[in-house]
């Protein structure tokens, strides 16, 4: 076999969204620090964030009300200290981040804070309907500016080393080379799952490379079923750069509603808060009235918005819209549900230790229990604010040695006779807001048989790889959901 460099560094981050980044900058100056990510930053989910991220700031507001919708959003399942945490140091991550040059919409009386799903009030700090964008290349430069981070972005990683209980590397795909990284700790902040379906929001390449990587390497996971479908995804460009631009909650939030064919309003009746009842809630009813009245989308209403105002509150859906044909200000806009967010992950203390040594995960990859069933709207940048510099305090406290593994080998990796865009129309037929649980059942049988027999073995490869990440996570996916159906049954 043949041996293979290996470039050692005293933390390796796997990831260049708000949850890796931000932890990076948080880890200080005198730690040798790489970040590998598949893309540059505009591949990232953070980037294309438009809502904004919830914080108890304004007057009115306080944490204790932030953390009862947090609650309530996520049908009280979520883990209340964890909560607790994310709610009470929201405030001072956001003056760091201001502290880092970024800037939300402001006037004279204070911040314009935005109203979003579940929110018993205005409470959403944002730039615009840019939010994301905005933040993530204001922390980048921040980023570019230390002499003691690396950044790799055409960097596929696809094996954690680990030996004896911990983690002390990655192995990765450059170029088409495989290189290998050592460091005394490894932070995963790979993000979500929502390329795993063909109807979805999220960036491509974010299908949860990073969470199969640790069920690989036997790592902990919890809330692998408990995903979310955004009820105004655009109808009708699911070529939009691979995914179905999104219409934010903001827009609901200034008014927007939701009608059927007939013009009727269809959360009449469900909800006492309407359009802005829970995500799960909104998407639920949108897919009855899509299967009752045949129908192939909804309607999202804002012709009660002057146009001048849409244009300036939402320039980014405004130009797109007017790029599918569609003046928001005057005809109403088709949507559909699209899977959104994973609240599923590896499952963290809430430091982000993994249940391996040395091993860290922030963000949405992450499972730190603050969302329960249902995330709260605009509450996952917050946690990735909260959570990673705290995973950044805990690796400092730590001895952060890295450890002396043995030299690392080229492995080969299995292939399998399947086809990532076969997987993905499956998942959105049959795990998307209603479950086909025979189908499922079906499919779990033939990822079993597929990751027990490759058809055979290779050296690494990027197609394969990641039809290999993709079957290990659906599998454990498909597992877990069929177990809590028949949970519920008894
Ligand atoms: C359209 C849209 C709008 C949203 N709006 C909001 C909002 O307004 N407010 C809010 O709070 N949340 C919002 N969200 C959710 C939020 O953006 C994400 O939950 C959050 O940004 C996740 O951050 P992250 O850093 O964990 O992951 P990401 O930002 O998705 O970054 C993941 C990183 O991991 C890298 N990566 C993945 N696998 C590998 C691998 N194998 N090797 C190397 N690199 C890898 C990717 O290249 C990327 O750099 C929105 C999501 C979407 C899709």
């Amino acid at each position: 076999m043949m041996a293979v460099v290996r470039e050692t560094f005293d933390v390796i981050i796997v990831g260049a969204g708000l949850a890796g980044l931000y932890t990076a900058l948080q880890l200080g100056s005198d730690l040798k620090i790489l970040i590998l990510s598949e893309g540059d930053i505009t591949g990232t989910n953070s980037y294309l964030a438009q809502g904004g991220i919830a914080t108890a700031i304004g007057e009115a507001d306080d944490s204790e009300k932030h953390f009862a919708d947090t609650m309530a959003c996520g049908h009280f399942v979520n883990d209340p200290e964890a909560v607790r945490v994310l709610v009470d140091e929201a405030v001072e991550n956001i003056r760091t981040i201001e502290g880092f040059g970024v800037r939300f919409d402001a006037d004279e009386r204070g911040y314009k804070l935005g109203l979003e799903g579940a929110h018993a009030m205005a409470r959403i700090l944002r730039m615009g309907d840019h939010t994301g964008k905005t933040v993530l290349s204001t922390i980048y430069e921040r980023i570019m500016e230390k002499d003691n981070i690396t950044h790799y972005d055409g960097a596929y990683v696809y094996r954690l080393i680990t030996a004896g209980g911990f983690c002390g590397g990655v192995e990765a795909l450059i170029e088409g080379t495989q290189r290998v990284f050592m460091a005394g700790s490894v932070v995963l902040a790979t993000g979500g799952v929502g390329q795993l379906f063909s109807n979805t929001t999220n960036a491509i390449g974010i299908e949860g490379t990073g969470i199969a990587m640790g069920i690989e390497a036997g790592v902990k996971t919890a809330g692998l079923t408990d995903l979310q479908f955004h009820p105004t995804g655009l109808y009708g460009n699911d070529h939009y750069e691979g995914r179905h631009f999104l219409i934010s909650e903001a827009v609901r939030g200034e008014g927007a509603i939701l009608r059927d064919e007939k013009l009727n309003r269809i959360m009449d009746g469900v909800h006492p808060m309407k359009e802005l009842a829970p995500r799960d809630v909104v998407s639920k009813t949108i897919h009855e009235v899509l299967a009752n009245q045949s129908l192939p989308y909804v309607y999202l209403d804002a012709t009660h918005l002057d146009e001048s105002f849409f244009r300036e509150r939402f320039p980014t859906i405004y130009e797109c819209c007017m790029n599918y044909g569609i003046n928001p200000a005057h005809t109403m806009i088709p949507v559909v549900p699209c899977m959104h967010y994973y609240m599923g992950g590896l499952k963290t203390d809430l430091d982000g230790n993994t249940s391996l040594r040395g091993l860290y995960a922030v963000g949405e990859c992450s499972h730190t229990g603050v969302h329960g069933k249902n995330r709260l709207a605009s509450n996952s940048l917050l946690e990735t604010l909260v959570f990673g510099r705290r995973a950044a305090r805990a690796i400092l406290r730590s001895s952060g040695k890295t450890e002396d593994l043995r030299w690392i080998h080229l492995r080969e990796v299995p292939y399998f006779n399947m086809s990532f865009g076969s997987l993905q129309n499956w998942m959105t037929r049959n795990m998307g807001v209603v479950k086909h649980y025979d189908e499922i059942s079906d499919m779990r049988k033939k990822l079993e048989m597929a990751l027990w027999e490759p058809m055979g073995y290779r050296l690494p490869n990027w197609e394969d790889l990641r039809l290999f990440h993709v079957s290990v996570l659906v599998h454990e996916m498909l597992k877990k959901t069929i177990e809590e159906r028949d949970e519920n049954e008894v």
